[in-house]
């Protein structure tokens, strides 16, 4: 699982950038940038995000894990 930023709904709050165990959200430019070899799908920022600006998806099947 890797989890998406929908930039329609973010407010860019910067809330989940500091909610991730793995240090894998970061704000750029107002934008939310997922570090997705950094990311492992646990959700901690899916739960938090008070808008719903988070949603876990199954990777692509061709994406090889690393
Ligand atoms: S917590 Fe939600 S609204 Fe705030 S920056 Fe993260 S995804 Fe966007
Ligand atoms: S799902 Fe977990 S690891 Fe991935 S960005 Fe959100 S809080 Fe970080």
């Amino acid at each position: 699982m890797v989890v998406k930023n929908i930039p329609s709904i973010c407010l860019s709050c910067g809330g989940c950038v500091g909610v991730c165990p793995h240090d894998a959200i970061s704000l750029e430019d107002m934008k939310i940038i997922i570090n997705e070899s950094k990311c492992n799908g646990c959700g901690t920022c899916v739960i938090f995000c008070p808008v719903g600006a988070m949603t876990l998806e199954d990777k692509p099947t061709n994406e090889v894990e690393r």
